[in-house]
């Protein structure tokens, strides 16, 4: 995947997908990151759009993921970090189609989402094919091992490539609006101004202006 997108993409899609549900707000970073239309992404099986997730938060701000949990029994913070790639190996080929984002949109909009969504992919019986889904594409459903370094408490917790990413994305338009909002304060550039700046021109401006 080429990664297209520069600051501006990036605001606007910060913009678009604020009030947003995480569905739409994966697909809304994909099409910012990607110059692809999002009703196109939409087609993408779930695990072909984390994929996707995974290359572009790689692309914007590097391969390392670290985060920080607390243990379930003593309530100890324990940081986690680790490279992604450990968690993108290739897919197997499911016995059932496997969903899309348009598949899950659809099937939210139902009673029962899980009976709906396994429908819209198969007649087969919904717990196997959910199981052939999971074992198909471990990306469907990612878990980290963690244990606490105090009481040795071992535990499993999900990881979500769209809220990791979505809030990555939160804290850096925010810093860059801060940026924005001192050099236009400062020089009464405009925000297009300023974004057209390279991050190293701006961030020696701002050493100006903050020192
Ligand atoms: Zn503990």
């Amino acid at each position: 995947m080429t990664v297209v997108a520069g600051a501006p993409e990036l605001l606007d899609a910060w913009e678009a997908g604020w009030d947003r549900t995480p569905l739409e707000r994966g697909l809304a970073m994909l099409a910012a990151g990607t110059g692809r239309p999002a009703a196109e992404l939409a087609r993408l099986t779930i695990g072909q759009r984390d994929r996707a997730l995974f290359e572009l938060r790689a692309a914007l701000f590097g391969p390392a993921l670290d985060g920080v949990s607390s243990c379930p029994d003593c309530d100890t913070d324990v940081e986690v970090s680790f490279d992604q790639g450990r968690l993108l190996g290739p897919p197997l080929q499911a016995p059932y189609p496997l969903p899309t984002s348009a598949d899950v949109a659809a099937a939210l909009a139902d009673g029962d989402p899980c009976d709906a969504l396994v429908g819209r992919c198969s007649d087969a019986d919904a717990e196997q094919v959910v199981a052939a889904w999971a074992a198909a594409d471990p990306l469907l459903d990612v878990e980290l091992c963690l244990s606490c370094p105090d009481c040795g408490r071992a535990w499993a917790e999900s990881f979500d490539i769209v809220s990791y990413l979505w809030s990555e994305l939160d804290g850096w338009c925010r810093r860059t609006l801060l940026e924005v909002h001192d050099l236009a304060a400062a020089y009464g550039w405009t925000e297009p101004q300023v974004l057209a700046l390279s991050a190293w021109r701006r961030q020696c401006y701002l050493g100006l202006v903050r020192s």
